[in-house]
């Protein structure tokens, strides 16, 4: 790859593929379906299952239509190498289940996906100690810190509102404290921010969202980053302390809960996916600059109460996100003033669809309080600052002046 110019995002990934080789001349990685891998002499086969020889073994530890995808994924995230799995939740759920034993400890921003924020609970209850903190503010974390704490985890902009973490400060913390950090860059996607630059070790992105992006398939994925220095990680078997150092987180990743609990994407999923990041950006683009159209117009007007989204001057880490981030991202959230019923005016949008789902092509609406963020209850959810009233939104790439209008309109009682 040295001699390779430097290409920029969507170039690097629509090229990325035929850059080995080209298979038949086949434009797309094919999609290969075998669950086994022959070989003609056996020795070969025994070389590979001892990792003396690379070579593809099973297909629920491997695909080379899902290693593609995976070398896409790690060019995005400038990245050591990546992990798919079949879903955003499996590649969370395998951090936990190869990395962390009963008496560690695991720090994390207490604004989370509603479905993190339930894995927390399930690990709690298994043995590890988890200290859930408002991480806009890098001193919550290290106010916690423990000499068992393994790793501190947090997302980029918390859905659904939006607050952003101390994301620089918190990386350099942890690589003072040897500490690994583990970032869920769903919501801003590779597009927007890549974690390796504040110091993240390992970054997980569910796939479902922006980078496939058109709501039609699940997968997620991690990458490492190779800023980690795995050599200085207690919960590294003496098995895996074989392979190379850089190599010995993800080792164990693959084998220990990619293997063992085998959530794989398929090579089917995994083609589509692919796909769908080709427009990534193009998408995430049109999204973000709908998404700041709309917040905008819904702050300027008297009938709305609050708006959260990083994009307006008023959120408090918007300058943050100036900084970090190449724009403000495709969800906000918001509240009606209390005479607007915010079921009343969902219901009188005709292009959003109320769906829960984000990242996706299409503009979808939620009450969060009374769906996805039921489940946790009222104390929990006054934690995360969410309102019964809160509407989220996810913008998708309509035209914009089509967007405003429907939203404009609903704010009209019929
Ligand atoms: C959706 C989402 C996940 C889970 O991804 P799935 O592919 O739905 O399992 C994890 N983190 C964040 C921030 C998400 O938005």
């Amino acid at each position: 790859m040295s001699a390779t110019p430097q290409y920029g995002f969507t170039t690097t990934i629509l090229h990325s593929d035929r850059q080995k080789e080209i298979e038949h001349g086949s434009i797309h990685k094919p999609v290969h379906t075998s669950v086994m891998y022959g070989y003609s002499d056996a020795r070969d086969l025994a070389a590979v299952f001892q990792n003396k020889q690379s070579g593809y073994r099973y297909g629920r530890q491997g695909n080379p239509t899902v290693s593609a995808l995976e070398e896409k994924i790690s060019k995005m995230e400038d990245g050591q190498a990546s992990i798919a799995f079949a879903t955003g939740m499996a590649a969370i759920g395998a951090v936990f289940q190869a990395l962390l034993r009963q008496g560690d400890h695991l720090v994390s921003s207490s604004f989370l996906f509603g479905n993190t924020n339930s894995l927390w609970q399930t690990i709690s209850a298994q043995g590890v100690d988890v200290s859930m903190v408002d991480a806009t503010d890098v001193d919550h974390v290290a106010a916690v810190l423990t000499p068992a704490t393994r790793m501190v985890f947090v997302e980029t902009i918390a859905n659904p509102r939006t607050q952003i973490a101390d994301l620089k400060r918190i990386g350099d913390l942890c690589r003072e404290k040897g500490i690994l950090f583990v970032v869920d860059n769903t919501m801003t996607s590779p597009y927007l921010f890549r974690p390796k630059t504040v110091g993240a070790g390992l970054v997980i992105n569910s796939l479902t969202k922006s980078i496939a992006g058109h709501g039609n398939v699940l997968g997620g994925v991690l990458t490492d980053t190779g800023l980690y220095d795995w050599a200085t990680y207690p919960n590294i078997a003496a098995n895996f302390r074989k392979q190379s150092v850089r190599m010995q987180g993800l080792a164990q990743l693959r084998a220990k809960a990619l293997r063992d609990f085998g959530a794989s994407l398929s090579p089917e999923a995994a083609h589509q996916i692919a796909v769908g990041a080709e427009t990534m950006a193009l998408r995430m683009e049109r999204e973000c600059a709908n998404a700041l159209a709309l917040a905008k117009m819904l702050d300027a007007d008297p009938r709305v109460a609050v708006v959260h989204y990083p994009g307006l001057p008023s959120h408090p880490q918007h300058a943050l996100a100036s900084d970090l981030f190449r724009a403000y991202g495709a969800l906000f959230s918001f509240e009606l003033k209390p005479e607007i019923d915010c079921f009343d005016y969902l219901n009188r949008l005709q292009l959003a669809i109320n769906a829960t789902h984000l990242g996706d092509t299409r503009t979808l609406v939620i009450p969060v309080a009374h769906t996805i963020f039921f489940e946790m209850g009222a104390e929990r959810r006054a934690e995360m600052g969410i309102a019964d009233s809160l509407i989220r939104v996810s913008v998708g790439i309509e035209d914009t002046q089509d967007l405003l209008e429907d939203f404009s309109r609903a704010l009209d009682p019929v």
